[in-house]
């Protein structure tokens, strides 16, 4: 209750409401908890309006573990939400690998085909209520589906296995794929088991953790048994998920986000990056921050590129507003977030922005691509395969 987090919060900065801040959210858990609060709207709404950036986890003097307790209450309140009013559908085509599929073709299709533009200046995205997901939607790559191994290159130091997620195999496929070339690269063979699945962060921040562990344990099924020096994810909002998993936590299988594993490892001395004369800013997601504790990895790991010119984005410490489905469930809040990363961009002036997590990657790049501002957004990894001659 001392307050000292209350400077740290978002949505507490935007809106100077005590009940918008960790110490108002507590107080409102710890009533419902003690049956003195009734669950109205208004109390659900202070609740589900947390970002569960764990910011204030991250300065809390006392240790309190904001984000358990947060995913608790929420757990909870699902328990008495008629299941008419739970929201799903992102949840649901998380774990729906036949429907992202599809979808991501479908994307693909329209982009290279210029359907999707021709939609755009018809305005179908509006008439049809797919305006958000259209400017969040990236132009991608022709999917592709993975084969179970590929093996390392020159002499072999290990295995890993990539965590392929369920958004980050949809929209994000450049980075996957980088991430292999490097860590075979590296002298590692990488399985990416079939059976993987979401790795249930959306399911246990919006109350359902039995969905969670669920995924939590098909997850452990897919990476027990490979012989693993460990398993890999790119985005760091799975990382920091897998990462809590207790289940894979106690079955000894060493999660690693792929900037610090990159790290860590001894590279083959023919291995190095060409020069390259840019300015680029590192954009510091909140799961990356709190959760991993891992800020740095990514400037450490771009270090390696000579004469880059290597900047922290201003504003580092402050959510972008993406934080899973927030950005579609919560359209102004996390618009006002993404404005201050926009008006940061404006400020550091850099050629490349770098995230190591999609979702703030697609959030920040639409806000980007809304404000005029010609930049090039990618992931930590991609940048340093392309300065290699792989
Ligand atoms: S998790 Fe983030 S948005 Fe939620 S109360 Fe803490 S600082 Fe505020
Ligand atoms: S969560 Fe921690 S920092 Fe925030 S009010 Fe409570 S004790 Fe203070």
């Amino acid at each position: 209750m001392c307050g000292l987090c209350l400077p740290h919060c978002p949505t507490y900065n935007k809106t100077r409401n005590e009940a918008e801040s960790p110490r108002g959210r507590i107080s409102l858990i710890l009533g419902l908890a003690q049956g003195e609060l009734e669950a109205d709207t208004k109390l659900r709404g202070h609740l589900d309006n947390c970002l569960l950036c764990r910011a204030c986890e991250a300065v809390c003097p006392s240790g309190v573990a904001f984000g358990p307790l947060m995913d608790g209450a929420r757990n909870a309140l699902a328990q008495d939400t008629p299941q008419t009013e739970q929201r799903i559908p992102l949840e649901t085509l998380a774990t729906d690998k036949k429907r992202q599929r599809r979808d991501a073709r479908l994307l693909w299709l329209a982009d290279k085909s210029g359907l999707r533009a021709l939609g755009r200046g018809l305005g179908l995205p509006r008439a049809l209520g797919l305006e958000r997901f259209e400017q969040l939607a990236p132009k991608i790559r022709r999917p592709h589906d993975w084969r179970p191994y590929y093996p390392a290159k020159g002499e072999r130091r290990g295995d890993v296995a990539l965590f392929i997620g369920c958004f980050s195999d949809m929209l994000d496929q450049v980075t996957l794929d980088d991430a292999v070339t490097l860590l075979n690269a590296c002298g590692y063979g990488v399985h990416v088991p079939a059976s993987q699945t979401c790795c249930g962060a959306l399911h246990q921040h919006s109350g359902d953790g039995d969905g969670a562990r669920q995924l939590a344990q098909q997850n452990l099924d897919a990476f027990r048994g490979l012989g693993l020096d460990a398993v890999i994810s790119t985005a760091t909002g799975c990382g920091g998920h897998l990462k809590e998993y207790e289940e894979i936590a106690s079955a000894g299988l060493p999660l690693r986000d792929i900037n610090s594993f990159l790290n860590q490892i001894e590279w083959p001395h023919t291995l190095r990056p060409r020069a390259l004369k840019q300015k680029v800013a590192v954009h510091e997601p909140c799961s990356q921050r709190n959760v991993l504790k891992q800020a740095d990895a990514p400037y450490a790991l771009l270090k390696r590129i000579p004469q880059l010119e290597l900047v922290a984005l201003p504003g580092n410490s402050q959510c972008c507003g993406a934080a899973g489905s927030y950005m579609i469930d919560h359209p102004d809040m996390a618009d006002r977030l993404r404005q201050d990363k926009v008006d940061a961009i404006r400020q550091a002036q850099p050629e490349i922005l770098v995230s190591s997590n999609i979702g703030c990657a697609l959030h920040i790049a639409a806000g980007a691509r809304a404000a005029g501002i010609r930049l090039e957004l990618l992931h930590p990894v991609s940048l340093l395969a392309r300065q290699l001659t792989l």
